[in-house]
């Protein structure tokens, strides 16, 4: 009895150690300057699967025709990616870190623990001259991209994130959030805002070239079809369009493209769901792959903000030749997710680092 309750105690304060530990976050970056060889690229694409943990990813694996996308790529890190209020990273906090660079509490947007507006990668590269752009499959006042272009203390604040969008110099958007511009509480039409600053607005369908000027795509009133409901290639041909836009831009462009819904499949539990999602998010890879490859200085990163569902591929226990994909949660998980990069500057990305890292890594490799 003794011995168990010793063993007890220690097993404590193990736990209460291990616990302390891992709310600390590690600030200090893994690298301070880019080492000499390190080819910079003139481009970065970003490409977020949301709650795309490694289970996520080897669905493409298993349930692809063909090889996946994913193993194109050379170099894989794995990413830390609690946030500072909590050790399970919510999706608001998990983009900030990706766009400002600090580790925040769960339902900030590119805001710091006092709730001060951080600039993010995309206000500080268009200053540069450099074109920017955002796509997502949820609406683009969902908390990943949204983390990119505005600034508040809640994530459910979707009609102040988009008062955001007509002054923020982004070249390029796709998604949906239709209804947060034109039936708003406070009466305002920011469709009309969008036109005087410059922006064409389309909300019919994805046009097969880009306009000449800034350009808005809202495709839907809320989030996107899921893939299972006739989305179709919106993912891959939008992806593809901003390429075709951005890459005209002789300093160089930084887009972000959310593959949104892999986390609301973890979310509903609902595997089929997931795997469309993560499928369909692998052919975007694919276009984003081709194009770095004819353009060569291109760096391509795909990560995810952190794991949704806790989902598995496991066997039953009984036939090892059948997988039953599972879930243990409908939340998220705090388990490290993968980083896969191709192109200039994708050695940096070798290793395991907080995920706030990401963006020090991005900016260091903009400095010229
Ligand atoms: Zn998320």
């Amino acid at each position: 009895m003794k011995i168990k309750l010793s063993l007890f105690l220690i097993l404590l304060s193990f736990a209460t150690i291990t616990t302390s530990c891992v709310s600390v976050q590690v600030k200090e970056n893994t690298i301070s300057a880019i080492p000499a060889e390190v080819k910079k690229p003139k481009n970065i694409i970003l490409l977020i699967g949301d709650g795309m943990g490694l289970s996520q990813v080897s669905t493409a694996i298993y349930y692809k025709d063909g090889k996946p996308n994913f193993e194109r790529f050379h170099t894989i890190g794995l990413s830390k990616t609690s946030s500072a209020s909590d050790l399970i990273t919510d999706s608001a906090a998990g983009a900030t870190v990706f766009s400002t660079g600090a580790k925040t509490y769960n339902g900030a947007i590119a805001v710091d623990m006092d709730t001060i507006p951080r600039p993010t990668i995309v206000e500080q590269l268009s200053k540069r001259g450099l074109a920017t752009g955002i796509i997502a499959t949820s609406s683009l006042q969902h908390a990943t991209p949204a983390s990119f272009y505005a600034h508040v203390k809640s994530r459910s604040m979707y009609e102040d994130i988009t008062a955001f969008a007509p002054n923020s110099g982004v070249n390029f958007f796709a998604g949906g959030g239709l209804k947060f511009f034109n039936k708003r509480k406070d009466g305002k039409d920011l469709l009309m805002e969008m036109k005087a600053k410059g922006y064409e607005v389309i909300t019919d369908q994805l046009p097969k070239i880009p306009s000449e000027s800034n350009e808005i795509i809202l495709l839907a009133q809320d989030g996107m079809p899921k893939m299972t409901e006739g989305r179709g290639d919106f993912l891959p041909n939008a992806t593809k369009l901003a390429l075709e836009k951005l890459s005209k831009n002789e300093k160089g462009f930084f887009l972000m493209v959310e593959g949104s819904q892999i986390d609301w499949g973890g979310h509903n539990n609902d595997s089929e769901y997931l795997i469309q999602e993560l499928l369909d998010f692998d052919k975007t890879l694919g276009v984003a792959l081709d194009f770095a490859k004819q353009n060569g200085e291109t760096l391509i990163i795909v990560t995810a903000d952190h794991e949704t569902g806790g989902y598995t591929l496991a066997s039953d226990g009984k036939d090892y030749n059948k997988i039953k994909p599972s879930f243990s949660t409908n939340g998220h998980s705090g388990t490290m997710v993968p980083v896969f990069t191709e192109g200039p500057g994708a050695s940096l990305f070798n290793g395991i680092f907080e995920s706030n890292e990401i963006y020090s890594k991005m900016m260091m490799l903009f400095d010229k």
